[in-house]
């Protein structure tokens, strides 16, 4: 059901207190590496303060455990935002709750903009401790979730404030949920979904929730070896995982009873080692030496892999299709990255690694929608009911 947003609410003078995920990557003299997160919220804020909502942004950064901590500080987020919306007046309050962030709301005038500190500096929010999300609450008129990177998890900042206030999508949440949520419930087809990684066990449950509804699953990266294990190929030196090798079969056999085709890589890059500069050779998965492993997706496997994408109308894409990190050992993922940022479809990307190789890639803007949450993409594949998407009212 389609869920409320901020075009919902009449903003004039109201407080809008917003859940974004400002949990950016910074490097040691707390210079923030990567703005993508903050860049992504923008959407939402300059429109609450265009309509004269006084905005209020509540977000976590790092792990500090319930304590205040100068290290996970979001004062240079709150600067950095500043400098990207120089003709807004953007605050900062070195408190999340309690009277020092109330004095700093009740100074705000409509159309201003003030990102408290840390959430997680305070033990009631991961706990979703009721009494904080009650302060937090105390803080805003309308309580606006825009974190989709952590709606997995029910915080008292991401689901147990909606206890307290009314709650709307932002404009990130409403396009991540609206977007990935289409995929999975209405693709227009052929629906392609490929996943990789290293683990099978990993991506199980997303797995068993893509391949009843898609047209083809595309198996590579570590995970495909413990599938070619079970269809009787020797992997020799590649990773297998054997405590996962019942369920591979148990997925097989569901691909061929529900008649999906699931495909599986032909050829290999091998390597004597798992290093970047090992010794590599393309071989058929059929030709593997004993001292081998497969560390990418050969030409061949890619190949196939590109015809099925680009006659794709949907791809959903999780997991790299080799040890990326490694230039010997990336082309298989670049090449999907290539072949769907070519393809005439939905292409949607979620997972960290994946996503950051598509953007080594260079090709992220070329997919429809790039997911901005790791963990809560890959819980959202799942099929599982995120916390902080539940919260939001429906239209
Ligand atoms: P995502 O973060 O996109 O969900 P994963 O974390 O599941 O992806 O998987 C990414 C990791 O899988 C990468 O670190 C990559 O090196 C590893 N990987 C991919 N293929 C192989 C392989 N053949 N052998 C070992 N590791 C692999
Ligand atoms: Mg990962």
């Amino acid at each position: 059901m389609p869920k409320k947003t901020v075009e919902d609410v009449a903003w004039q003078g109201k407080r809008a207190l917003v859940r974004v995920d400002f949990n950016v990557p910074m490097d040691d003299a707390r210079q923030i590496t990567d703005d993508t997160r903050i860049r992504a919220a923008l959407p939402t804020i300059t429109y609450l303060s265009d309509r004269g909502a006084r905005v209020i942004l509540m977000s976590h950064l790092g792990r500090p455990k319930g304590e205040p901590n100068p290290k996970y500080s979001l004062r240079p987020v709150a600067d950095h935002l500043a400098s990207l919306i120089p003709d807004k007046r953007v605050s900062f309050c070195p408190e999340a709750v309690g009277e020092e962030a109330q004095k700093a709301v009740s100074a705000l005038a409509d159309g201003d903009i003030l990102l408290l500190e840390n959430v997680r500096f305070y033990p009631g929010e991961e706990k979703n401790d009721p009494a904080f999300a009650r302060q937090l609450a105390d803080l805003g008129d309308v309580f606006v979730n825009d974190a989709f990177g952590s709606a997995h998890r029910a915080h008292a900042s991401t689901a147990g404030i909606a206890q307290y206030l009314p709650c709307v999508a932002g404009f990130l949440m409403e396009r991540e949920v609206g977007i990935m949520g289409k995929a999975l419930a209405n693709p227009e087809r052929p629906f392609v979904a490929i996943i990789g990684g290293a683990k099978v066990s990993d991506k199980i449950k997303v797995i068993e929730n893509l391949l009843p509804k898609v047209d083809a699953l595309i198996i590579g990266g570590g995970m495909a070896n413990t599938f070619l294990a079970v269809e009787g190929h020797d992997m020799a030196k590649s990773l297998v995982e054997e405590d996962a090798k019942e369920t591979a079969r148990r997925l097989l056999d569901l691909a061929r009873t529900s008649n999906r085709k699931l495909l599986l890589p032909v050829d290999v890059v091998a390597a004597k080692a798992f290093a970047p500069d090992a010794e590599h050779t393309v071989r058929l998965v059929s030709e593997l030496q004993p001292d081998e492993m497969a560390l990418d997706v050969g030409p061949a496997s890619v190949e196939m892999f590109r015809n099925e994408i680009l006659g794709a109308k949907t791809v959903i894409w999780n997991g790299p299709m080799g040890v990326f990190e490694m230039p010997a050992f990336a082309k298989g993922t670049f090449a999907i990255a290539q072949a769907m940022a070519e393809a005439d479809a939905t292409t949607i990307v979620g997972g960290g690694d994946s996503v950051a190789a598509v953007e080594q890639a260079g090709v992220a803007d070329k997919m429809t929608h790039v997911s901005t949450g790791g963990g809560a993409s890959l819980e959202f594949l799942e099929g599982r009911t995120l916390p902080g998407v539940a919260v939001i009212e429906d239209k």
